[in-house]
Parts: C-alpha cells; sequence; structure tokens
C-alpha cells in the first residue's frame, strides 16, 4: 500500500543541497576526504568522545567493534532481545552466540536484573562473555549506571547500540559517549541521515585506529598493497558526510519537532484507558526519534491493530515495533533469559508518524482517525 504520510520520512532541504553539492564541487568524491574528517570530528566534539569512524552503516560499526576486539566463535554475547535485527546480526558475522536480554515494560530497554542474572547463568556454565550490547530504543538511553556496573564486574566489553538514540542524553552525558565503544546511525529513517552511515564512538585511540583500517580493506601503510589481516570495504564517503555534516547543524531542530508530536500524541491519548507511550514517563532527555503506543486489549476498548488498518486505509503508515529476536525464526535453537516483557510490547505496540517533515495538516487527519477509532 502507498502511504502519503510516513512513520519517518528523511528530512533534507537547502542546506543539505548547499553542503553535498559544495562537497562535489570541490572535488572530494572519491572516498575519503575534508567533509568526512570534519564530520567525524563534529560528531565526536557533539558526543564528547575522543574518537569517530565514519563507516557505511551502524551495522558496519556494530561488526567492526567486536571483530577489533576478537568477539569470535565459543564467546557468548548477551544482548537485547527487544531490537532490530542489526545488533544481533553482527554478533553472528563474527561467529559468537547472540544471548537475549528482555526488556523493561515501560521502556523496552534491557532489564538490568534480567542482564545480571543472564551473565550470572553463563559463567557458571562455564561460558566466555567478552562482550555486553544494549540498545537504546526508539531514542531512550538504557540504565548505564545499572548496566555498566554489571559489564564491569563482569570483566566484559560494553557495546552501546545507539543507533536510534543520537542527540539523547542519559544524566547529562550523550548517547553515543557510553560503553567501550558506542554505534550511531545514520541511515535514512533515523533521527538524522547520511542517507546510509553510521560512526563508530569509543575515547579508545587503539580501537579507533584499528577499525579505521579494518574499514578501507586492512591496509598496511606501506606503498604497495599489504594485508596482514582480513579487512572490509566499510568507510563512509565524503559525499555523504557532506550530507551529515548539514543534518548535524540542524539535529536539534529536528529532535524538538518529534518531541512536539510526542506531546501531541501524548495530549490525544490522555483520557484513554489501557492506552500509554512507551518509554515516556522520564523523557526529558530522549531524542523522541519514534512514538509507539502500547495499547492493553483487556483495558482499551480499541486495538493497535484497528488503529493500525484504519490509518493505513487512509494512507497514514504505522508499523508495529520490533519483533524480540528470540521470537525471529533466523534465531532458532538460540537461548535467552526472557521475562515475556518484550513479548506483550510486540503484540499490544504501533508505531505512529513522527517524523520532523510531518506538518500541521497531516497531523490533523491522523488525529481525526484516532479519534474515529477510539470513539467508536
Ligand atoms: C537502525 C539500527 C541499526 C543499524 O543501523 P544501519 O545504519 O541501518 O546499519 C542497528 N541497531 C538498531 C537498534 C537500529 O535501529
Amino acid at each position: 500500500m502507498a502511504f502519503d504520510i510516513l512513520l519517518s520520512p528523511p528530512d533534507v532541504g537547502e542546506l543539505e543541497q548547499e553542503y553535498v553539492l559544495r562537497a562535489m564541487k570541490s572535488g572530494w568524491v572519491a572516498p575519503a576526504g575534508p567533509d568526512l574528517t570534519a564530520f567525524e570530528e563534529e560528531v565526536a566534539e557533539r558526543v564528547r568522545v575522543r574518537h569517530a569512524v565514519g563507516l557505511a552503516s551502524g551495522t558496519a560499526a556494530l561488526h567492526l567493534a567486536l571483530v577489533s576486539w576478537g568477539v569470535g566463535p565459543g564467546d557468548v554475547v548477551p544482548v537485547s532481545t527487544f531490537t532490530f535485527a542489526a545488533t544481533v546480526n553482527a554478533i553472528r558475522y563474527v561467529g559468537a552466540e547472540p544471548y537475549f536480554v528482555d526488556c523493561d515494560e515501560e521502556t523496552g530497554n534491557m532489564n538490568p536484573a534480567l542482564l545480571e542474572q543472564a551473565v550470572a547463568e553463563l559463567r557458571k556454565a562455564g561460558r566466555s562473555v567478552p562482550a555486553i550490547v544494549p540498545v537504546d530504543m526508539l531514542g531512550k538511553c538504557v540504565d548505564y549506571d545499572a548496566i555498566g556496573e554489571i559489564a564491569q564486574a563482569a570483566g566484559a566489553r560494553l557495546l552501546c547500540d545507539a543507533a536510534e538514540s543520537f542527540g539523547a542524553t542519559y544524566r547529562g552525558r550523550a548517547a553515543g559517549s557510553f560503553g567501550d565503544a558506542s554505534v550511531v546511525s545514520f541511515n535514512g529513517n533515523k533521527i538524522m541521515t547520511t542517507s546510509g552511515g553510521g560512526m563508530l564512538l569509543t575515547n579508545d585511540e587503539a580501537l579507533a585506529a584499528h577499525a579505521r583500517k579494518l574499514s578501507t580493506q586492512a591496509r598496511e601503510p606501506v606503498p604497495h598493497y599489504e594485508h596482514t589481516e582480513i579487512g572490509y570495504n566499510y568507510r563512509l564517503s565524503n559525499i555523504l558526510a557532506a550530507l551529515g555534516r548539514a543534518q548535524l547543524v540542524r539535529l536539534d531542530e529536528m529532535i524538538k519537532r518529534r518531541r512536539e508530536w510526542r506531546e501531541r500524541y501524548r495530549g490525544l491519548l490522555s483520557g484513554q484507558t489501557g492506552v500509554r507511550i512507551l518509554g515516556v514517563a522520564g523523557d526529558a532527555e530522549d531524542n523522541c526519534w519514534l512514538t509507539a503506543i502500547v495499547v492493553d486489549p483487556e483495558q482499551s476498548s480499541w486495538t493497535s491493530a484497528q488503529l493500525s488498518e484504519a490509518m493505513n486505509s487512509a494512507g497514514i503508515e504505522t508499523r508495529p515495533v520490533w519483533k524480540p529476536m528470540h521470537l525471529q525464526p533466523v534465531s532458532a535453537g538460540l537461548a535467552g533469559t526472557l521475562d515475556g516483557s518484550s513479548e506483550r510490547i510486540f503484540e499490544r505496540g504501533l508505531t505512529l508518524p513522527a517524523g520532523s517533515v510531518l506538518t500541521e495538516e497531516q497531523f490533523a487527519r491522523v488525529e481525526d482517525v484516532f479519534r474515529r477509532v477510539t470513539a467508536s
């Protein structure tokens, strides 16, 4: 079905055109160049980390951190089950075993108590746990204090999947600055985009240098092509970095807009029983990337499926929240510490349009459909 109101379309305009055109006119069309270096520096400065490595995707950034740390076959990596497949795919690329950890039902973020239990059980079974990968769900940071402590006690590195939370903060500190390394995504549907791209962020100079080398086919610093390890073609292009620089200038304005829609949804939902916005409590530091509602079928007179159907037939895109990774056919045979929270959110959740390009007129249409469904 073709929708004319989209969930989270890219928000690009004149500034982006200007930056991309300038990069093209500069002649730096080939992979690396001054816009890439500047974009890395600007992101590192905003997030307050020492190193940023611009890559072709967030997935590539997750992959390179795990490769660089030597995570591989025989290792187990506890990871949020409530996430997009990319998080878990990266663990499988290196041949390690993902171990699914369920979420806090309020926020959808990894439940620290379940992580603690998972790590204790894995260690008791004699398993090697070199890394833990939590995910900042829909732009809300995980409880980094609690999860950081558990990782430290376990001697595991913390790889933070901040693909969805760029621009958010946790206790005043920027998403992307936590753990041993963090990953952000600039995919087309994210809070800001390079059309496709991502970054690995870290204070660890050796990791940044190694990831950078691995991202350009692991070429040794000699005149001829010399390779001592297997590399990848993962570098972000200079033209796309220019687009990212323009988006970064507009990031706060785009977050502000998404937050306004969050507030409007909050208003719409007041008076509805059994309906809440995922992770809405204490969302002042979130980037409000997406707004998802959770509808309890036992308390509400309507269901998320009914709302979704009505929105879709009115040309409005909606989407279920992430299907937990432990329920995916591709995860058959993999274990986890699960308590049903992510499954309940999946069954009841629905993501609604809240992009920064959404107009008043479009939101009025969303409101109309919402009122029609919820009044009947
Ligand atoms: C988007 C996303 C990714 C992957 O980022 P890409 O840049 O698309 O590779 C990873 N993890 C999560 C949670 C995401 O939402």
